[in-house]
């Protein structure tokens, strides 16, 4: 399919859109010649922000600080899906409802890319306390390891680059940056992490989102308090997870805001741990358009938050750009 023939799917589609709502107040973007991509949590939303740059429209789906494991799309998402080019998600079960939404949705041609499902293969695949092997579903936090997140921008770039030749050049110089930037710190991280006391390199977490963080920087995940149905742990459960503070001696365990947990302040105090409750996973720091609102920013943040909180020193990621790699403003929607 030519970039021709896809606009004019494009414009078709806004057409029957348009006919079909029986409205005249519809809210159909005027064509931009721009691929319309549709995200749904907000690291993968600046991902192919970072690398589609100004050259795309990027609409994110899932807000900010909600649940997305258990997220569910508004009816008005569908209209959105409608005129997407490109939806990216995670995958890996992650996005349920709204895959099951964008299936029925999607116009006849557009294409459907599941990072994580691409990323890794299924012996690659983690299973633990909150995505247990029995319900089949594997843990998909795969962007919270930098050079996951660098696989998915590959996954994303090379998808830019088949749909839209034309913008080849500055999708593939936008990876070149984003590549150096991830490369840059994921060495900072790895150095930070060696600050660490040996014996305090463990994450304990009320939602189970570093498994793939702790593989790449030998930092052992200990536990994760929220079970797979999301629901508080039991009684029996927080007891055990008490001892296991105790047991480990780790100073300090975190929380997020997106899950605020009263047993995690019991199991803290009890276990004799500080308790830290910002950790974030797809809810990036601040707002679009402030510096550290970019999947970049998500990981220094954090990083800054836990290493220290462990007994380590940050001075290793002073200095660190986390801003968007390219110039000028995408307006990609990011919703709160
Ligand atoms: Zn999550």
């Amino acid at each position: 399919m030519t970039r021709n023939h896809i606009l004019l799917v494009a414009a078709l589609t806004a057409i029957t859109a348009i006919a079909c709502s029986g409205n005249n107040d519809d809210e159909s973007p005027e064509p931009t010649g721009k691929l319309m991509v549709v995200t749904t949590i907000s690291p993968i939303t600046s991902i192919v922000e970072n690398i589609g740059g100004t050259r795309i429209r990027v609409n994110g789906i899932v807000p900010e600080g909600v649940n997305s494991h258990t997220f569910e799309p508004a009816p008005s998402v569908a209209k959105i899906v409608s005129q997407a080019d490109l939806i990216v998600l995670n995958g890996l079960f992650l996005e349920e409802l709204f895959l099951e939404m964008a299936t029925t949705n999607q116009r006849p041609g557009a294409i459907v890319l599941a990072l994580g499902d691409k990323a890794v293969t299924k012996d690659e695949w983690v299973f633990d306390f909150s995505f247990p092997q029995s319900d089949g579903h594997p843990n998909p936090h795969l962007w919270t390891s930098p050079v996951l997140a660098l696989k998915y921008a590959e996954l994303v770039r090379d998808q830019l680059v088949s749909l839209d030749p034309s913008n080849a050049d500055y999708f593939n110089l936008n990876f070149d940056t984003f590549k150096q930037r991830i490369d840059d710190l994921d060495g900072r991280i790895a150095v930070a992490v060696q600050t660490i006391p040996p014996e305090n390199r463990k994450l304990l977490t009320y939602h189970d989102s570093f498994p793939f963080f702790g593989l790449r920087y030998g930092i052992t995940i200990i536990g994760a308090v929220q079970p797979s149905d999301f629901r508080e742990p039991s009684a029996r459960e927080v007891a055990r997870l008490i001892d296991q503070v105790k047991e480990d001696g780790v100073p300090a365990i975190f929380g997020s805001e997106v899950f605020p947990s009263p047993v995690m302040e019991q199991i803290a105090k009890e276990g004799g741990a500080q308790f830290i409750d910002q950790l974030r996973d797809d809810d990036l720091p601040g707002e679009h358009g402030d510096p550290l609102h970019t999947y970049l920013g998500l990981m220094l943040t954090n990083i800054e938050i836990m290493v220290p909180a462990l007994g380590g020193s940050v001075e290793a990621l002073d200095g660190f750009d986390a801003g968007l790699v390219f110039e000028g403003d995408s307006g990609a929607k990011y919703p709160q």
